[in-house]
């Protein structure tokens, strides 16, 4: 058994027909996230023992002659800031470094039901704020088609885990372009899901009204699996609607005559590296080789697209993070201080990263008396201005086509002094997230110094199986 080539399929397959076992799988893809980690930090945590423990459960179900699911045994990773009932889930903050869940998270619950084999919690930005793991309290994660360069984030280390073959899927999560940003960077499938159609009950919650948990995978199909597991109504989460659920893999090769795809010039204009748009642009015209139609459109209000984002996101952030003290749960402050309020400021001060604290201050000003009108309000004017564009487009074409991220990945530290810098990686991703419309990340090329590219296929809200039928039908050309 080579582990690098499986997808969920063949694992399926393999199982049932008893190829290899679930611990014989299970161990070799233990191995190889331990080698896989200590060159690229991509795991906080390696769960072995609970990985060789849900993989006996699976070779005892096959062994009496029980159905599995098409994901019973199929090694995954989840993003450190999922909770995981038992498991240190720190979101890789110093503040909740020692945090161990007593309950998972919704989609885990569904996952664990369908029999996962857990390999790890992966590294993240801490509190998911960044583009580059270069925030985690754990240090960065590094890309696994050169070292020297970052692989993306804020979800970097669930890409990485599936681009360095340590697990065929993991979970991240997609407030402003954390999950596609490093599929991007990494060369993998992922997938910003429309606003609620995925539970995020038991997930930290950075900014409420943008957050979404998606999976990734290395191809278009195993994307589809996992959107079948997780998908749909919880009532655990009042924002996730009572929406049908389709079945993501039966589409996937649908033909792609007569669609219309939109593409739009602002995606294309100056600031874009000069191979990601050479690549984004072949891969259109051969999706217009299998009779896709090729309309050029304008989405004017892009460029505030990340002024809004980043006046509505830290504001967001700022009252979600107000919970963390330590009181309750946390690390607790080496100095406790006099007061209650001393305990406040030491807590906080010490646990939470400088980025954090950039995010907050903003957050809380922006939110304040005075302000409010000038900036929150302002923001989430032109927000409805952004949606409205977005519901607009969408009456004209079925979906829209451009780069994920203007550039490729870029090296790690050569944005870290510079915020406003790292900022301005998220101009294409955060536009999505605004509208609470849906894409998907599909690889399209490389650079010519070897760093991977991505395009994004987004669509109208819950047309998730559509983007993934034109996905799957690029991935095969
Ligand atoms: N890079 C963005 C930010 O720093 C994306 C975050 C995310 O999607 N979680 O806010």
């Amino acid at each position: 058994m080579d582990i690098k080539d499986l997808t969920i399929d063949k694992v399926h397959d393999g199982l049932v027909g008893k190829k290899f076992s679930c611990l014989e799988l299970t161990n070799s893809f233990l191995e190889k996230a331990k080698n896989e980690n200590e060159k690229l930090n991509i795991y906080i945590t390696i769960t072995d023992k609970e990985a060789l423990k849900q993989a006996k459960i699976v070779d005892d179900k096959i062994s009496t002659g029980e159905e599995i699911s098409v994901l019973d045994g199929v090694p995954c990773a989840i993003k450190d800031l999922i909770n995981t009932k038992g498991v240190l889930s720190t979101s890789a903050s110093k503040i909740l470094s020692n945090f161990v869940p007593p309950y998972d998270a919704t989609v885990v619950k569904k996952l664990r039901d369908l029999g996962m084999v857990m390999i790890g919690k992966t590294n993240l930005d801490e509190f998911a704020c960044g583009g580059s793991t270069e925030y985690s309290y754990f240090g960065p994660t590094r890309n696994p088609y050169n070292p020297d360069y970052t692989a993306g984030g804020s979800s970097g280390g669930s890409a990485a885990a599936v681009a360095a073959g340590t697990c065929l899927y993991s979970l991240g999560t997609d407030t402003g372009g954390s999950i596609r940003e490093p599929a991007s960077f990494c060369g993998v499938a992922g997938l910003k899901v429309t606003y609620g159609r995925v539970s995020r009950s038991g997930i930290t919650a950075l900014a409420s009204s943008l957050d979404t948990v998606g999976p990734f995978a290395k191809n278009v199909r195993d994307i589809a699996h996992i959107m079948n597991a997780i998908a749909g109504r919880d009532v655990n989460d009042s924002t996730t609607p009572d929406v049908s659920v389709p079945n993501y893999v039966k589409n996937l090769d649908n033909d792609i005559k007569n669609l219309k795809i939109g593409v739009p010039k602002e995606y294309f204009d100056e600031g874009i590296d000069s191979e990601v748009k050479a690549s984004v642009e072949a891969a259109i015209k051969k999706l217009e080789g299998q009779g896709a139609r090729i309309e050029t459109v304008s989405l004017p209000m892009t460029k505030y697209a990340i002024a809004v984002y980043y006046i509505v996101m830290p504001a967001e952030l700022s009252a979600n993070l107000a919970r963390y003290d330590s009181i309750r749960f946390g690390l607790k402050p080496e100095n406790a201080g006099e007061s209650l309020e001393d305990y406040y400021f030491n807590s906080r001060g010490e646990g939470f990263g400088d980025e954090i604290k950039r995010r907050i201050m903003i957050g809380t000003y922006v939110l304040s008396a005075g302000y409010y009108d000038a900036y929150y309000k302002k923001a989430q004017k032109v927000r409805t201005k952004i949606i409205e564009e977005f519901n607009n487009v969408f009456k004209k074409v079925d979906v829209l086509i451009g780069p994920t991220v203007p550039g490729p990945a870029f090296k790690l530290g050569e944005k870290l002094n510079d915020p406003l810098q790292m900022y301005l990686v998220d101009s294409l991703t955060v536009p999505m997230n605004i509208a609470g419309v849906p894409a998907l990340n599909v690889p399209c090329g490389m650079t010519s110094s070897g760093l991977p590219i991505g395009m994004q296929i987004i669509g109208p809200q819950f047309s998730e199986d559509k983007l993934l039928n034109i996905g799957n039908i690029y991935e095969k050309l």
